[in-house]
């Protein structure tokens, strides 16, 4: 599939629609740099228009039977993979990823589709009974009504698929705007999802900063989703207070790697090579801040360079590439930025420090030494293919260092020692922790932050739950 077959309109009521604006957003390849795609750049009368069709689907779809929205989803999930190939073709181009890593994403969110189609149907609450003498108590769990879902540019896709699986599962009708550098992908869900959903229960309208707003102020919404950074979270969660709006926060992240003395080191670099520079590091839970055991601090610096400069940097259209640019040029310099700055202040690339030469917007894999753990590089994201090692005198140092950010998304601890492992991921105050590898994710379980990485889970059967209201029916004998 090429670009020129995606409509560059907005799904609105089952219907393709131009953007009342007139505007449009440019969308560039970060593979070449070049444009291949305009983008409708929606503004209030779009937002109000999609507002509107998800609150009058709301009301059938609001009250289908848990196994017709099984039904519905699962026949998305059919069609999604069916339509694979034309997936990867475009999200490679949209966010500029290498193709094999699109693929494995696209399975990842069929996956989700197919788990949340099954989660709507087991929803648990306690057991109706008699509380009071004469009255007889029982729970329902209620979808909550029109859902905004604002999503990032780093797996443009397969945040779609955490924001809508839950959401449409529990029966809420959803407006989903995806990033402005990223919206292609969403339009083409649209398409895959236009024969499936009844008219309104699923609409897409793209654009930037400005409708996102739009859709948070918007009165026929009732619950803001958001996956993005914590000052986009933070400027939600105040502008949802006016209306006490229910809000749901992905935030970022700055995992912490603790590798202890009794680590094996093999292990730690192919889980740091992955982890770390998987999606060029623009992942919220990138393993990119490792805390090393005194005793191999120095084995570990050797080994986690090298796992870097072993990756395979290419041409996103090849099958063989592992790392591939970042999402755009000031992506790019921001990143570099941070090196610098770090540099500056008496820090050491071990490898990388630099932006890759030619086209595209790439950034070499990079290690970074001799950070303190008061300096901006270990307290803030960076969203780039840059690891910082710094070295722990002890567990107990591990562990403080490792909790002493703002973030709380993801950890990883390695260690032979499973009574270690245990205290190790009891102490780390982060939502995820996993015990020698970093990064894998499963539907089954919740994924979300502790601290300012945000609140409320996505997968698992606890974000459906999320998106939902426990109304009390009270009966009288
Ligand atoms: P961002 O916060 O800049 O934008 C996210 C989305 O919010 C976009 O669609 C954007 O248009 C919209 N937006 C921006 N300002 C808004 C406002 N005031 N009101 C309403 N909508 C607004 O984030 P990004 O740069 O697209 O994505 C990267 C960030 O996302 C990183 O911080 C990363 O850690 C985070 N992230 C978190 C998770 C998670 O699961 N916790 C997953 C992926 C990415």
């Amino acid at each position: 599939m090429s670009v020129t077959e995606v409509r560059s309109e907005n799904f609105i009521g089952g219907r393709w629609v131009p953007a009342r604006s007139g505007d449009t957003d440019a969308i560039v390849d970060p593979g070449t740099g070049a444009v291949v795609f305009e983008a409708p750049a929606s503004g209030p009368d779009d937002v109000d228009d999609a507002c509107r069709a998800a609150a009058g689907a709301f009301t059938t779809w609001g009250r289908t039977t848990p196994a017709e929205r099984m039904a519905a989803l699962l026949r998305f999930a059919d069609a999604i993979e069916a339509r694979a190939g034309d997936v990867v073709a475009i999200e490679h181009l949209d966010a500029g990823k290498p193709v094999a890593a699109t693929g494995i994403e696209v399975e990842a969110a069929v996956d989700c589709y197919r788990f949340f189609a099954g989660a709507c149907r087991t929803m648990e609450t306690q057991g109706a009974g008699e509380y009071l003498e004469g009255y007889t108590s029982m729970l329902r769990r209620e979808p909550i009504g029109v859902v905004a879902s604002i999503a990032p540019w780093n797996y443009p896709f397969m945040m779609a698929a955490w924001k809508l699986g839950p959401a449409l599962a529990a029966g809420n009708c959803v407006v989903l705007k995806p990033s402005e550098l990223t919206p292609m992908s969403s339009l083409l869900l649209a398409e895959i999802a236009a024969d499936i959903f009844p008219a309104g229960v699923l609409n897409v309208i793209t654009g930037g900063k400005q409708a996102g707003a739009q859709l948070v102020e918007h009165p026929l919404v009732e619950m803001v989703s958001l996956t993005g950074s914590v000052g986009t979270g933070k400027a939600i969660a105040k502008a949802a207070s006016d209306s006490l709006k229910r809000v749901h926060l992905e935030l970022g992240g700055k995992a912490p790697v603790v590798v202890l003395d009794d680590a094996d080191l093999a292990t730690v670099a192919e889980a740091i090579k992955v982890g770390g520079f998987w999606n060029a590091g623009q992942d919220c839970t990138a393993a990119c801040r490792v805390i090393v055991g005194a005793g191999i601090h120095d084995a570990a610096v050797d080994a986690i360079r090298d796992a870097a400069r072993s990756l395979v940097i290419g041409p996103t259209t090849d099958e063989a590439t592992e790392l591939g640019p970042v999402i755009s040029s000031a992506q790019r310099g921001r990143i570099h930025g941070f090196v610098d700055r770090a540099v500056t202040a008496g820090a050491t690339a071990v490898t990388g420090g630099t932006a890759r030469d030619g086209d595209g917007f790439y950034y070499e894999p990079s290690v970074l030494i001799g950070v303190g753990q008061a300096d901006e590089i270990v307290q803030r994201e960076v969203f780039g293919p840059v690891v910082t090692i710094q070295s722990a005198a002890d567990v107990e140092s591990a562990i403080a260092m490792a909790n002493d950010v703002d973030y709380g998304l993801a950890a990883s601890v390695f260690t032979s020692d499973v009574g270690t492992a245990m205290e190790a991921s009891a102490r780390l105050r982060f939502g995820t922790v996993w015990v020698n590898d970093h990064i894998p994710l499963v539907s089954e379980m919740p994924h979300g932050g502790f601290k300012q990485s945000g609140y409320g889970k996505d997968m698992s059967q606890y974000a459906v739950e999320h998106y939902t209201e426990l109304k009390h029916v009270m009966v009288k004998w």
